[in-house]
């Protein structure tokens, strides 16, 4: 091993600290922010890239921090996955969801499928079955209108277990959908296992695409597989008129990306629905 002066250490040691307690900071601070309302939801529209209309939402969690402002869900849903916050978190996100597509509903506009990512401790260790089936119960919303994101990661954890609640899950009608495809270590049995309605291209095989062939075949064979297996097919992340016609000519069915809309608001989305969605 290189010997390391002490000018090196010094700084990436601090900065080491620094970073272990803004963690731990934001640890405490976290398991007040749900209490204190501090956590919201934004909404990303999806395209249908035959139609050009609109065609669902992702609900992403945000955190407003009073000191330190909006906090993107990379920084804080890592440290909610090890502390166990995210079974709380996820569960209200979910709700708050679904209670906005109930809402929207009772203004009159026109519905979207809202997906909402799950967790692996949600997914593994929560009773989410019930959960799922107690809120389109009390909302009596069709369950077409809820999807599910779940990564490779996740189901791959505990495959029995994930076998037996997606198949729970699939029971109530909700869209199962598998998320940032391509990027796990899963085999393909899986694909052939679970009752999955979708699958979501990584955005970085998205982004990659006009730079890279090898990029640009995996797109075009995971939408070519993904219709032989009768499943749906989004790509996630794109962002330039080059990326969405190539995903048009690779026969995909959805876009969600920049290109289309950032994460909206819940008063944005409103108007958003209103703008680009048929009767
Ligand atoms: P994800 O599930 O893969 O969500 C997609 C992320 O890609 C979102 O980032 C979205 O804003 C971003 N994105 C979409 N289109 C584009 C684009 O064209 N360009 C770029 N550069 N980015 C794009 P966001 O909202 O920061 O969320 C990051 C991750 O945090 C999510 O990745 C998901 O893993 C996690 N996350 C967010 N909300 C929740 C939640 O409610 N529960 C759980 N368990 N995880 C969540
Ligand atoms: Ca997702
Ligand atoms: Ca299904
Ligand atoms: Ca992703």
């Amino acid at each position: 091993a290189k010997a390391q002066g002490r000018g090196e250490i010094q700084p990436y040691s601090r900065a080491l600290r620094t970073e272990n307690s803004r963690r731990l900071t934001l640890e405490s601070h976290l398991r007040r922010a749900l209490a204190q309302g501090e956590l919201f939801v934004h909404y990303q529209p999806k395209l249908c890239l035959r139609s050009g209309l609109l065609s669902g939402f992702e609900a992403l969690v945000r955190w407003r921090h009073p000191e330190y402002g909006v906090i993107p869900p990379d920084e804080f849903i890592p440290i909610a996955e090890e502390t166990g916050l995210i079974v709380p978190i996820s569960d209200w996100v979910m709700r708050t969801a679904v209670a906005q597509l109930a809402g929207w509903r009772d203004e009159g506009l026109a519905l979207a499928p809202v997906a909402v990512n799950l967790s692996a401790r949600q997914f593994l260790q929560s009773d989410v079955i019930a959960t799922v089936a107690e809120l389109l119960q009390t909302t009596s919303l069709p369950p077409e209108l809820l999807e599910l994101e779940l990564t490779e990661s996740v189901s791959m954890a505990d495959p029995e277990r994930s076998v037996v609640v997606m198949e729970g899950l699939g029971k109530l009608g909700v869209i199962l959908s598998i998320d940032d495809f391509g990027t796990g270590y899963s085999s393909f049995a899986y694909l052939k296992r679970l009752p999955l309605d979708k699958l979501k291209i990584d955005k970085s095989f998205v982004q990659d695409m006009g730079h890279s062939a090898e990029s640009l075949a995996i797109v075009q064979a995971i939408v070519a597989m993904a219709h032989r297996l009768q499943l749906a097919v989004i790509a996630e992340g794109g962002e330039t008129a080059e990326q969405v016609a190539a995903l048009r000519k690779a026969d995909c069915d959805q876009l969600q990306g920049y290109f289309y809309s950032k994460p909206l608001s819940p008063e944005d989305c409103a108007a958003f629905i209103r703008e680009n969605m048929a009767r």
